[in-house]
């Protein structure tokens, strides 16, 4: 560590017996600056010990004890009689080294949560949260605008009622947030916020302004209608994508709901494991991903929701309605897989964040571990 030497390194046990280490510390220079006037003294006062925390080194645990001096100032019209001396590493009043906090953020910004990485360091959550915030809100600044962005949401942890003490009625907390990626560049999820309305993803739109609007050429988008209305009224010049994989799941939905429901009307229970139908659940499940020339797909698409049509069937009915609602998003979308990886790494993010109440510190969060890996992360 710069400015400190090591006075020497003791071996100690603790309470509980277990053997560790405690290195004794020491500012070599016999002189210090006073913090306000500048001017320098050598005149000791007392002499006082700290237990900063720095890293951990080697398998025993390691405790340091800094033998600090407190100087008094000799400048006589300097209104500070005294003060006591630091470094850069370890300034006034603090009780973590400089390295420490940052290789705690870096733990904490690579995915850890924050009450992991502050039990091994044996640090307090607000601590190492603190710490985090600094790191994040460095690394997360204003993204460039992307061509191709996307949008979609994911859900938060448990539905939650609050009451509301004056009306004393309940309200459910809002559980979705919209998240908005950048596809084509490097900016990776770009922004969070609120709610799953047309009304936030225009608020957040308009928010960037025309010029950065007016360079989103493609936007991604889940088959959600607030969100295409939101994008054809805050972006009409922006194509529309949506991934055949929403479709898909979609017909599988339906597919279940029809087997369900005839198996209920036809044997009058639930399906069970021993009847074909529900053995068979998967094969009728499963779908092949083909590369097909569009006049084929076009072909297709008109055969399946004739069929849809003639089954009679109310849920292929819905299922035709909605795939015919959302083709021309669909036959538009390139590539949505960025996306869903960004949506991966939201859930993943927050189940290690489950320990964030605070919404702020959640997208904080969120937005670190989405995009970190695209940004140079400074060294320590
Ligand atoms: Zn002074």
């Amino acid at each position: 560590m710069p400015e400190i030497t090591v006075v020497k390194v003791e071996s100690v046990a603790d309470d509980g017996g277990q053997p560790g280490r405690m290195v004794h510390i020491e500012r070599p220079k016999d002189w210090a600056a006073c913090p306000d006037c500048r001017v320098i003294s050598t005149t000791v006062r007392q002499r006082r010990t700290t237990r900063p925390r720095d890293l951990p080194y080697g398998p025993e645990p390691l405790a340091v004890r800094w033998h600090k001096r407190q100087f008094a100032c000799a400048e006589q019209r300097c209104a500070r009689k005294a003060f006591t001396e630091s470094t850069a590493e370890i300034p006034p009043r603090a009780r973590v080294t400089g390295r420490l906090c940052r290789a705690v953020a870096r733990q904490a910004a690579s995915g850890r949560s924050i009450a992991a990485v502050g039990r091994e360091c044996g640090l307090g959550w607000p601590l190492v949260h603190r710490h985090f915030a600094v790191h994040a809100d460095a690394l997360l600044i204003e993204p460039e605008p992307p061509r191709v962005r996307g949008i979609d949401e994911t859900r938060r942890g448990r539905p939650q009622w609050i009451k509301n003490e004056a009306t004393g009625r309940w309200a459910r907390t809002e559980l979705f947030e919209t998240n908005f990626g950048d596809l084509s560049g490097t900016g990776g999820l770009l922004s969070q916020a609120a709610g799953r309305t047309s009304k936030a993803v225009v608020d957040w739109l308009n928010t960037r302004g025309h010029a950065w609007k007016s360079q989103v050429r493609i936007v991604a988008i889940d088959p959600a209608a607030c969100y295409r209305t939101a994008i054809r009224q805050a972006l009409p010049h922006a194509v529309i994508v949506v991934d055949h994989f929403h479709l898909v799941a979609l017909a599988g939905k339906a597919l279940t709901a029809v087997r369900q429901r005839i198996t209920r009307e036809q044997r009058g229970r639930r399906g069970r494991a021993t009847d074909p139908e529900w053995a068979n659940r998967r094969l009728l499940l499963a779908c092949a991903r083909e590369q097909a020339p569009r006049s084929v797909i076009s072909h297709r698409l008109h055969r399946f929701l004739s069929w849809c049509a003639d089954s009679g069937l109310s849920e292929l009915l819905t299922l035709a309605e909605t795939i015919d609602a959302w083709w021309p998003e669909t036959l538009a979308f390139i590539t949505n897989a960025r996306t869903e990886e960004t949506n991966r790494l939201i859930k993943d993010a927050a189940r290690v964040a489950f320990d964030f109440h605070n919404l702020h510190n959640q997208r904080r969060r969120v937005r670190v571990a989405c995009t970190h890996h695209t940004i140079n992360v400074p060294a320590a």
